[in-house]
Parts: structure tokens; C-alpha cells; sequence
């Protein structure tokens, strides 16, 4: 069946606004669920008005790549651990960027197919000048299409490698790296000059594409370390915005729409998380946080103390009150099903117990608010950094569970350090730390602890989720 213009153009407003109220819904856990209901009508809704348009000739094509894309989609959603959540965000980005690259090529090349024809040419320039703005226009939206593109993928691709591990996540520090940026950006506009009065082009189109797929890749490799979740939330922004060039360039507004609500979504993100790092964007950027990934083998730390997990379950049953700071070995071990059973325990004692998250905590924006949320855990008891970091001292126990860099005091009392600067969250200013780890390992940003070798914090050995079981049955 096929709908007219009209039609479509009012199911893509419909759509929009549900993605917009699903995005004002996924702000708020409570809300989150219903919020991911209006998306994912929204997002049926634009695909049922997409093909029912009468412009689309090959339904057929259509429906095949969608039984393969939610084959596929439905497999990796089922598999993937929240472990593997950035990754897996990371490479879904760089698919955004491919298909705006090959959009890109594609309405060029179906563009540049019209003006060949000499008679065409002709009108566009004599008879019509309205039409020859109308091709600039066209031409300088695929240009930036292609660019934002290449880069978003290129940078997606090292992001994933990064998280993944296969890459190395300290920065790559090239020689004039800034000034090879900067060339780079130079040398793109030039060639969209040229591009555009010469009315297109095969060379400057494809000698942009080269430079931005390389600037892309070197953007992503040098920064490194702890700044990778302003990377992650970046690179999120940048698919939105390939994705608006995209609809710019097959006159989509519902893309338009959706691209520029997950570009400015992303901008936002990058923002609260540049600013939970207290660091400027532009210094994100220009790169080379977490640079020293060596864990400085001369500065003398002292002794740290171990524990066990019984000794901790005496420590908790006369604490009055606990805070528990979980990272990203909580999710390593998936341990807030335990950690939420410890919890019930605690509370069942009358013990007072709140969690404690950093904004960056994990490997996600908001990944320990998800698991929480996953197993359970009441929303009022889980309190943001801002809203803990001054109740530390009159704590009796905090449990560090899989955090490392988040509760690093060096970020707060060694300018030296790489992430000094950093707002963290004060643990070590309660009378008793436990830090549930495997090894004394530095974290993500690959600096040591200080924390681990403090007078009154005691280190509990072991995977988190089977220390946090043992305390439990020692409860
Ligand atoms: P960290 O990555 O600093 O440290 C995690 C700790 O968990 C490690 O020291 C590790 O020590 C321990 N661990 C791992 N597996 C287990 C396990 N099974 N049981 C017990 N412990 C385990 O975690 P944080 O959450 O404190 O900090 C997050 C870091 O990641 C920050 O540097 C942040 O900038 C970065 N990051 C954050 C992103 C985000 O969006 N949130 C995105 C990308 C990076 P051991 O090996 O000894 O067990």
C-alpha cells in the first residue's frame, strides 16, 4: 500500500515527537522504561511510513535488509555482556558513519549523473540560477556528509579497538600532532571550495575522504586513558550529526530530526562528562590525558593490609552506616545481584546504606545505574557523586567494589598525576575502606592508588561477586 507525501510527513512528526519524549523519558530511571517504549513505537512508526512511502520502489530489497539488520541486531543484543556495552556502542557508531559516507557517494554520483547531461548543465546555468544554488547547496552537503562520515567511522573503529583492548588506550602522542589536525581541517575546506565551484568533482571528494578517515583514527588514538568516556559520548554526537547530513542529503526530515536530537544529545553528554573530569572539551581533544600508563615502579606507596571476607562482615554488623562505591569490576564479576542481597542484609540490621557512583564509573555513562536498576536496587538509595562526596566522614565502612580510578586520592592530592584534577569520590575520609579487587592492578587510566596502601583502608582479594557471597553467608 502506498500513502502520499502528506501522508508521511505526519507519521514523521508523530515519530519525532516520540523520540523526543523518549529521550526526556530516558532521563530519569524511573521514567527510563516508558521512555524506551516511545522510542522504540517512534522508531516503527518512521520505518512503516519509510516504506509505505511511494517513492520507494523496492520494498522487496527493503525487507530483506531488515530480516538480515534484526537477525543480526537480536543475536548481538542477546550475547553482548553490559561488559562489552561501550564496544559494541562504539562499532554501531561506525556504521552511522559508513552509511553517511556512502549516502554521500551515492546521492553525488546520482547528482553528478543529471549534470553530465550538457543540456542540463546548460539549464542549470543559463536558465536557471535558482537551480545552481540549489546544486551548491546539494554539493557542500555531501562534502560535510562525507567528512563527518569518514571521521565518525574511522574514530568509531579505534574507540572500539580501544575498549576492546586490542589497541593500546594510552594516547598516541605523534610529533605536530596538533598542527597535522589543524592541516588536516585546512586542507578539507580548501578542497569544498574547489569542490563546489568547479560543481562537483571525483578528486577533491575523494582526496577529503582519505584525509578525514586518517584524521579520524589519529583524533580517537591520541586521547587516551581516563578520557575515553568523553570519546564514547563524542563519537555518539558525531553519528547523530552524519546521520542529519544524511537526511539533508535524501531530503529525510524525520533523519534531519532524529540526527540532530542524537548529535546535540551527545554535545550534552560530552559536556556533563568533561565536566565530572573537570576538563575543557577542547583539551579532551587536543589529547594526551592518561599518557603515563606505567605505573611509577620508584614512588615507595608502603605497605597495603588484606582482609577477609569474615573480618568484613564483623566490620559491617557494627557499622551504623555504609556506602558502597561500585566500578567497573562490579560489572566485571556481575556482582550487584550479591552486592543488592549484602544490601537487603545490612538494611534488615538497621544499618544505613547508600551507593555512591561516579559519573564515570564503568565503561559507560550511566553503566553502574544500570546494573543497580538490573538487580533492583530502590533509586534512593543510589546517589550521584555530588550529592555523597560530603557524607564520607561520618561513615563507619565504605565498600570500594571494583572501583579503582574513581576513588583515587591522587587525583585530588598529587598535581603530578595524570588525572589530577579529577573529581573522585573521597572514600578514604571514612574510618574503615574495604577495596574489593583482584590484584593490586591499576585501573582504566593505568595510574596507581594511593588509596590501597592507607591506614585505614584494608584490601579484599578475590572476584567481587564471590567476596560480596562469602560476606553475605558470614552475615
Ligand atoms: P577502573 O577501570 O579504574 O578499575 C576497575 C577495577 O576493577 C580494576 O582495578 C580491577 O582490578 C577491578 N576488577 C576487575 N575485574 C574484577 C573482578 N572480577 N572482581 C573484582 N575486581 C575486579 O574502574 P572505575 O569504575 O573506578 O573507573 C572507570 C574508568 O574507566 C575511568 O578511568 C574512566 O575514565 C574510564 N572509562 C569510563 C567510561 C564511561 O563512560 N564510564 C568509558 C571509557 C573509559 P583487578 O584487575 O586487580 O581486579
Amino acid at each position: 500500500m502506498e500513502f502520499s507525501q502528506e501522508f508521511i510527513s505526519a507519521a514523521y512528526i508523530i515519530a519525532a515527537l516520540l523520540f523526543i519524549f523518549s529521550l526526556a523519558g530516558l532521563s530519569k530511571q524511573e521514567t527510563a522504561q516508558t521512555g524506551n517504549w516511545y522510542g522504540i513505537v517512534g522508531m516503527a512508526i518512521a520505518l512503516l511510513a519509510t516504506i509505505a512511502d511511494e517513492r520507494v520502489s523496492s520494498v522487496g530489497v527493503i525487507f530483506v535488509a531488515m530480516a538480515i539488520g534484526a537477525f543480526i541486531g537480536l543475536r548481538l543484543a542477546r550475547k553482548v555482556e553490559m561488559t562489552q556495552m561501550p564496544e559494541l556502542v562504539a562499532i554501531l557508531h561506525s556504521f552511522v558513519g559508513l552509511a553517511a559516507v556512502l549516502v554521500g557517494y551515492n546521492s553525488y554520483f546520482e547528482a553528478t549523473h543529471v549534470v553530465n547531461n550538457e543540456l542540463a548543465q546548460l539549464a542549470i546555468t543559463v536558465i536557471d540560477p535558482k537551480a545552481q544554488i540549489a546544486m551548491n547547496i546539494h554539493l557542500v552537503e555531501v562534502f560535510l556528509g562525507v567528512f563527518i562520515g569518514a571521521v565518525t567511522f574511522t574514530g568509531s573503529v579505534v574507540a572500539f579497538g580501544k575498549l576492546r583492548g586490542i589497541i593500546n588506550s594510552s594516547a598516541l602522542m605523534l610529533p605536530h600532532r596538533h598542527k597535522m589536525n589543524l592541516a588536516a581541517g585546512v586542507i578539507s575546506f580548501i578542497l569544498m571550495i574547489v569542490f563546489v565551484q568547479n560543481g562537483g568533482g571525483n578528486m577533491p571528494l575523494f582526496l577529503m575522504t582519505i584525509i578525514a578517515l586518517v584524521f579520524g583514527w589519529h583524533l580517537v588514538a591520541s586521547i587516551g586513558g581516563a578520557d575515553m568516556p568523553v570519546v564514547v559520548s563524542m563519537l555518539n554526537s558525531y553519528s547523530g550529526w552524519a546521520a542529519a547530513a544524511a537526511g539533508f542529503m535524501l531530503s529525510n526530515d524525520l533523519l534531519i530530526v532524529t540526527g540532530a536530537l542524537v548529535g546535540s544529545s551527545g554535545a550534552i553528554l560530552s559536556y556533563i562528562m568533561c565536566k565530572a573530569m573537570n576538563r575543557s572539551f577542547i583539551s579532551v581533544i587536543a589529547g594526551g590525558f592518561g599518557t603515563n600508563v606505567e605505573v611509577a615502579a620508584d614512588v615507595d606507596y608502603g605497605e597495603h593490609i588484606e582482609t577477609n571476607a569474615e573480618s568484613v562482615a564483623d566490620l559491617l554488623k557494627n557499622a551504623k552506616s555504609v556506602i558502597i562505591t561500585p566500578g567497573y569490576g562490579m560489572a566485571v564479576a556481575q556482582a550487584q545481584y550479591p552486592v543488592y542481597e549484602m544490601t537487603q542484609k545490612l538494611i534488615e540490621k538497621g544499618i544505613k546504606v547508600r551507593f555512591g557512583i561516579h559519573p564515570v564509573a564503568g565503561r559507560l555513562p550511566g553503566h553502574m545505574n544500570v546494573l543497580l536498576a538490573e538487580a533492583k536496587v530502590p533509586y534512593d538509595i543510589v546517589l550521584g557523586m555530588d550529592e555523597i562526596n560530603d557524607d564520607f566522614e561520618e561513615t563507619d565502612v565504605v565498600l570500594v567494589i571494583g572501583a579503582n580510578d574513581t576513588v583515587n586520592p591522587a587525583a585530588a592530592e598529587d598535581p603530578t598525576s595524570p588525572i589530577a584534577g579529577m573529581p573522585v569520590l573521597e572514600v578514604w575520609k571514612a574510618k574503615n575502606v574495604v577495596v574489593f579487587k583482584r590484584s593490586m592492578n591499576t585501573g582504566y587510566a593505568g595510574v596507581q592508588n594511593p588509596l590501597f596502601f592507607k591506614e585505614n583502608t584494608q584490601m579484599l582479594f578475590g572476584d567481587a561477586k564471590d567476596s560480596v557471597e562469602k560476606i553475605f553467608k558470614a552475615l
